[in-house]
């Protein structure tokens, strides 16, 4: 499979699997045991390029497709999907944003910085209306003296204790007109509140909080992109994100069958294998055909992706498939490791856990959903369906 693959490809999916075991793995259950990522893991991500790779070579990235996103994702969520999922936010999201909206003085600021690990970025849309629900966002920037002014609440943010924060809110512009804009907002400014979220589910370790902005001062030049439309037209980072999200979906699961076979292959149970129970090995090839399944259908839409050429609405399909997908074969694996997988030693059920909360960052299933439906049924790959 991905016999496609080139040789730079293949080089970054190897470098990728080595850091994962060597780097990654040993430090997995302390992720999610602690909630906390080690800085020396970070340090060394930085160092072999991670946070750079999906960054153009202009501004301090090795410029890498997102097809060789895909795989690093992929093969760093196997051995840790929470880290991957922090990973895919300051490899494929929060750059190509930068670099879709910036101007040439934004991205030398923020990206070679980026890249480097030395200031993490990160992204910010969801608020309590609803993550998705953008018209009725109050977050609002609006015009203040010869500068600008931010007022409102974001939640669920990964890496909220990032130094930069891309805010995507509503934007009152000099001429009154009203727009949806996206502001680098530098989290040293007074009145910057992080609220930490504690004790999730799934994604330990990545930092999730809630962002209170209270009367920031904002100046022109942390506006990206145009002030009223800069939070909707940078819409080609979230489609290469759903990817790059749908490959630690993969990688999640893909780490629980790898764990759940080498688990069979040891465990005797009424004097024999475990492995020879007929529910136990259809499950096992059951969770490996889906995955090989969305392993296809990923890496080809990555592929077209980086041509100019993914059909619209083909990121939701991998983003919500896959990511269902996931958690089911997660679940249904956890359940060959009877009450041991239940247990916190055996440090696997973090992988169903892990899996459930990728089904709902970077959208819920059902909002990828409804934008398929809208393909399907209006011809709009996109949650709003055109009037009439
Ligand atoms: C671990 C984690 C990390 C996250 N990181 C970030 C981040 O870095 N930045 C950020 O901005 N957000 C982030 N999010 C937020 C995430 O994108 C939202 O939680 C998700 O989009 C769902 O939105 P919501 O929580 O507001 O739920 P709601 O919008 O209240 O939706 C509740 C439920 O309604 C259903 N639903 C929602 N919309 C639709 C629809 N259009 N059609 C049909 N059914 C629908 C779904 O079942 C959904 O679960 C993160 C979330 C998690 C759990």
């Amino acid at each position: 499979m991905l016999d496609w693959l080139n040789d730079d490809q293949r080089a970054l999916r190897d470098m990728a699997q080595a850091f994962a075991v060597k780097e990654v793995e040993p430090l997995a259950v302390q992720i999610d045991r602690e909630e906390h990522t080690p800085d020396a893991l970070i340090a060394k991500a930085a160092e072999v390029g991670l946070f750079g790779l999906y960054t153009s070579a202009d501004y301090g990235g090795s410029g890498a497709d997102l097809v060789s996103a895909c795989l690093v994702s992929e093969e760093i969520a196997k051995a840790s999907p929470a880290f991957a999922g922090a990973l895919t936010v300051q490899m494929v999201l929060s750059p190509r944003t930068v670099e879709l909206l910036g101007t040439a003085e934004q991205k030398q600021r923020l990206l070679p910085a980026s890249a480097s690990g030395e200031r993490v970025i990160a992204y910010s849309q969801s608020e309590p209306a609803g993550a998705a629900n953008v018209a009725s966002h109050l977050t609002k920037l609006t015009p203040d003296g010869n500068g600008w002014r931010l007022d409102g609440a974001k939640l669920y943010c990964t890496q909220a204790n990032a130094k930069v924060v891309l805010v995507m809110c509503k934007t009152h512009g000099r001429d009154g007109k009203e727009g949806y804009g996206c502001i680098a907002v530098d989290m040293d400014r007074a009145g910057v509140e992080i609220l930490p979220y504690e004790h999730k589910l799934g994604w330990r370790g990545t930092n999730t909080g809630s962002i209170n902005y209270n009367n920031i001062r904002i100046e022109d030049d942390d506006i990206l992109g145009d002030v009223l439309t800069g939070g909707f037209s940078h819409r080609p980072a979230n489609h290469a994100n759903v990817l790059a999200h749908a490959a630690t979906s993969l990688g999640c699961a893909q780490g629980m069958l790898d764990k759940t076979l080498d688990y069979v292959k040891e465990r005797r149970l009424y004097g024999r294998d475990m492995a020879e129970l007929q529910p136990i090995s259809y499950w096992l090839a059951e969770a490996h055909a889906k995955l090989v399944a969305g392993r296809a259908l990923l890496y080809a839409n990555a592929r077209a992706f980086d041509a100019g050429a993914m059909e619209p609405a083909m990121g939701s399909v991998c983003k919500a498939w896959i990511g269902d997908t996931a958690f089911e074969v997660c679940a249904k694996l956890l359940q060959m490791w009877g009450g041991s997988g239940i247990m916190d030693a055996t440090g696997v059920n973090r992988y169903m856990r892990d899996a459930k909360a990728k089904c709902m960052a970077e959208g819920a299933s059902e909002m990828h959903y409804a934008i398929i439906a809208n393909q399907l049924l209006h011809g709009v790959g996109s949650l709003v369906r055109p009037a009439g």
